[in-house]
């Protein structure tokens, strides 16, 4: 079995969690709006999680989790750098189209803005104009701001 280190951990409030693994082939093949199966442990439950971020150079991609239930609790538990996840298979599900869009709003709120990250870099990437509008209840859970404002207008 593969070893899906967690190189880095970063926590965005109570509930809500970054991790970071190292999986340079699903870096390599991920695409915008698509997802992994994740696998805690042997005995886990299969997780499906949002590629939110991927980064060919550094062969790693990035899952933002809200710990909702059992397994996403366990994780917020388990998952710290320098451990592993038992199993990350992907990617999966139909990427986000692209195209040449001229001018894009990307909306999100809350967890569902991270997911829309590398949809708004990609267009970005491919000459649009984005727009980025982006909501959190509280001031407290606002995060990846610098990231958006690197691909888009807000
Ligand atoms: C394509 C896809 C992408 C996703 N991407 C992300 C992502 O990027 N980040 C993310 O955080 N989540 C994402 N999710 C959601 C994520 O998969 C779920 O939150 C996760 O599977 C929950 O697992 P769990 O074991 O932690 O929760 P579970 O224990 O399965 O509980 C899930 C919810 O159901 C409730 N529940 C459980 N049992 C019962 C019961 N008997 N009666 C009533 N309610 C019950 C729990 O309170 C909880 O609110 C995605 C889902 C899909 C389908």
């Amino acid at each position: 079995m593969a070893n899906f280190e967690i190189v880095t951990r970063e926590d965005f409030s109570d509930v809500t969690y970054l991790l970071e693994i190292r999986h340079p082939m699903m870096a390599r093949a991920a695409k915008p709006g698509q997802f992994v199966i994740v696998m805690l442990n042997e005995q886990g439950e299969r997780i499906p999680l949002t590629i939110a971020d991927f980064d060919c150079d550094k062969g790693t991609i990035t899952l933002v989790i809200q710990a909702v239930g059992k397994t996403t609790r366990q994780m917020q538990q388990a998952c710290q750098v320098g451990t592993s996840l038992y199993g990350v298979v992907g990617p999966m599900g139909i990427p986000s189209p692209i195209g040449n869009a001229k001018k894009v709003m990307c909306v999100g709120g809350g967890l569902g803005v991270a997911p829309i990250f590398p949809q708004a870099r990609a267009f970005k990437q491919a000459g649009a104009y984005v727009i980025g509008v982006v909501g959190f209840r509280s001031k407290e859970l606002v995060f990846w701001e610098e990231k958006f404002r690197a691909v888009a207008t807000s």
